[in-house]
């Protein structure tokens, strides 16, 4: 069985992932399961500079470390607020200086769009998630997902912006969702539905 390595250190998204990947005959592994400990710097403009740059370092990693036969996986998402012009984008882990600190962001986001009116609080999340190889071949692909950005938290499920995500499809927000009904509609959900379907020729 081949290996599939989930380049990210992020939980709630790497249990997200192998949930929705689970029926593919893959063997998936986070960095931490590979013993990886790297961080890589996600200084690019773009989602997809950020997931390929991602991807490509932990595979020269592992080439290095004499691994062969092995897909890595690597994906970079965010939030798009309208109202700020598309941030904060791929700062939206750090959108509050601090990395991964959900609090924070949630608060910060609030502040920056308190007074303004349900109709201009239009947002959504993209995923852009780059596939590679041993051999270095590459495959892209991304997924969005359209909704606002409502006024105080709601739900406890997912992670993120999660709780301030109002979804019209499903009718509530991401953090009140159960995880079958946010993968269905959502920016992850959405790629990583695409990428089950092309993935074979990675393989
Ligand atoms: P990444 O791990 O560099 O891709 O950063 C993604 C950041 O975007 C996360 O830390 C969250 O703040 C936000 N984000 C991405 N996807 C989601 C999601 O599905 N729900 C909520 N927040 C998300």
């Amino acid at each position: 069985m081949k290996k599939l390595i989930l380049a990210s250190n992020n939980k709630k998204k790497i249990e997200e992932i192998k949930g929705i990947l689970e029926d593919l005959n893959l063997e998936i592994k986070s960095l931490k399961d590979e013993g990886i400990n790297i961080e890589v710097e996600e200084d690019g403009k773009t989602f997809k500079e950020n997931s390929f740059k991602k991807a490509n370092e932990i595979k020269e990693y592992l080439l290095k470390k004499g691994e062969k036969d092995f897909v890595v996986m690597a994906d970079d998402s965010g939030l798009e607020v309208d109202y700020l012009n598309g941030e904060p984008g791929v700062y939206s882990a750090r959108y509050a200086g601090e990395h991964g600190n959900d609090d924070k962001n949630n608060k910060k986001l609030l502040k920056e769009l308190e007074g303004v009116e349900d109709k201009d609080r239009g947002a959504r999340f993209v995923c852009h998630i780059t596939l590679i190889n041993d051999l270095g071949k590459s495959t892209d692909f991304a997924g969005t997902v359209n909704g606002r950005i409502i006024k105080e938290l709601n739900g406890k499920g997912g992670f993120g912006y999660d709780p301030l995500f109002f979804n019209e499809e499903i009718n509530k927000t991401f953090g009140e969702a159960t995880k079958e009904e946010k993968n269905k509609v959502s920016h992850r959900g959405k790629a990583l539905k695409i990428l089950k379907e092309e993935i074979q020729k990675v393989l």
